[in-house]
């Protein structure tokens, strides 16, 4: 049996007719930057996101790079964020002359620890407060802990732009001053969100694309312009852009797709837990498999842990190397996100002797394993018996 880490083929092949139709209009129409359907899919995709408003732009990096220089981010200031994340998270702070502010990631979420957090904004503050913006990643289809960051970044004054290139759609309940929980969107709870629709991402175009969703009336006219080289109006440049521009052929796929995306979603989180219950049932489960957790909150009425979309399902192991060789002499595709944590990587040496000691073991035992909604029964159970002889067979 061959079970690939992603198979884009049945999600294309359902959907191909309807596609073609879609980029043989764009085609006719002659029209092939930005345009009517862009702002279509930048609607469908905010009101989706909770938000007011999307920008549809050239990547989920690009979003992450215009969002920091729309926000006047760049030399002399400082950006939070974890060593345990996509290079573009960094390589965006670095890009506009920022510098990168590590902060641990929680042993059960892979996601931004919100007391190490607080631990660096109480230091950064008695040091003139030069810490400008917080990015947490929503890492592998979770979201971070908003609840204990948001307050955190009002407590210090510092924007917060969400890094949910693997997590549109997901959510995380939100308690109001007065108590209150809301069930809130990934990208709507910063100041913006930046999404990604590279092809393999739960929402992913026939080429790179990605979007920032904000709800600031003020921050959404400087986006727009940022993204066509700082121009308002036509060539009249107040300040220096990009071209971040998406194309309408990348907009009509992803409104065609982004009507499935609940339901990709469901089936994600199907598959998810079968993998629970099937490693659970071959007496894996913790030892030597992990599964992280999501992170528990109590919400009357709703389901009572944060919606993950598991863009990627991760199991902790040991000897993950090994496993990893064994599965591909199986025909069963799998992936390390990611081998080396951002404070080792070459390109910022200065940053190497730094220690984040959770990130580091995670970068060692993570191994990522096939969860894509088309995965029969079969496919994942095979998975976990192979996983299983690989363990109990010496
Ligand atoms: C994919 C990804 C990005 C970058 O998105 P691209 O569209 O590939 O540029 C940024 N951050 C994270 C966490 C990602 O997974």
């Amino acid at each position: 049996m061959n079970v690939p880490l992603l198979d884009l083929g049945p999600q294309i092949k359902a959907l191909r007719s309807e596609i073609l139709q879609a980029v043989t209009d764009v085609i006719d129409s002659t029209r092939y930057i930005l345009g009517p359907e862009v702002v279509s899919f930048e609607e469908d995709v905010a009101a989706y996101c909770q938000s007011d408003f999307g920008v549809g732009v050239s990547s989920g990096t690009d979003a992450i790079v215009m969002t920091l220089m729309s926000l006047g981010i760049g030399i002399g200031d400082l950006v939070i964020t974890t060593p345990y994340t996509f290079f573009a998270t960094m390589g965006a702070v670095l890009r506009v002359g920022a510098q990168p502010v590590f902060v641990d990631i929680e042993e059960e979420s892979f996601n931004m620890d919100p007391e190490a957090l607080d631990c660096i904004l109480r230091q950064q503050s008695q040091h003139g407060g030069r810490v400008k913006a917080i990015i947490p990643v929503h890492l592998f289809g979770q979201c971070a802990d908003m609840n204990r960051i948001m307050p955190l970044a009002e407590k210090y004054d510092v924007c917060v732009v969400e890094d949910a290139a693997q997590a549109i759609g997901a959510c995380c309940p939100m308690t109001d001053a007065d108590g209150t929980v809301h069930w809130k969107k990934a990208g709507s709870m910063g100041l913006a969100g930046c999404f990604s629709f590279f092809p393999s991402k739960n929402l992913g175009g026939i080429g790179d694309g990605g979007m920032v969703t904000t709800s600031d009336t003020e921050l959404v006219d400087i986006l727009r312009s940022c993204r066509n080289h700082g121009a308002q109006p036509k060539y009249y440049h107040a300040r220096v852009g990009g071209n971040f521009r998406i194309d309408p052929v990348q907009a009509v796929v992803l409104a065609i797709k982004l009507r499935h995306l609940e339901d990709w979603h469901s089936k994600r989180r199907e598959n998810s837990q079968t993998y629970r219950t099937l490693f659970k049932e071959a007496g894996l489960l913790h030892s030597p498999v992990e599964l992280p957790h999501e992170q528990f909150a109590t919400v009357p009425g709703a389901e009572n842990h944060n919606h993950h979309i598991y863009n990627q399902f991760i199991i902790r192991v040991p000897d993950r190397d090994g496993l990893r060789t064994f599965l591909q002499n199986h025909s069963i595709g799998s992936e390390v996100y990611y081998p080396l944590c951002l404070h080792k990587q070459e390109c910022v040496q200065e940053y190497n002797g730094q220690k984040f000691p959770v990130a580091e073991k995670a970068a060692q035992e993570s191994l990522a394993l096939p969860v894509y909604p088309e995965l029969t029964k079969e496919q994942l159970s095979f998975v976990v018996e192979t996983i299983t002889r690989f363990y109990t067979s010496g």
